[in-house]
């Protein structure tokens, strides 16, 4: 029986089979799913679908969009939003 943990279904398997010809199975954290824009859900480019310990070793400019709203806006709903702020000035 593997450890408790790993029966959780979290956890993505794959039956492999080894050089020494052993049939194992192979446990994995699932990608999270990508991020949405906050006003129409649609998804973001630009920014990776990794777990967070693999964001660390990414540079800031890999991580988000280097804009007003980036990583939580789409470029049209920015673009929208910018211009309702001018107008309201
Ligand atoms: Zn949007």
């Amino acid at each position: 029986m593997v450890e408790p943990k790993l029966r959780s279904r979290s956890f993505k398997r794959k039956h492999v089979v080894t050089p020494g010809n052993r049939n194992v199975l192979h446990y994995w954290r699932r990608n999270p799913s990508p991020l949405k824009c906050r006003l129409c859900k649609v998804v973001l480019k630009g920014i990776p679908r990794v777990r967070s310990n693999a964001l660390r070793q990414l540079a800031k400019s890999k991580k988000t969009v280097a804009r007003p709203y980036g990583g939580n806006l789409c470029s049209k709903c920015t673009r929208f939003l910018l211009k309702q702020k001018a107008r309201e000035l």
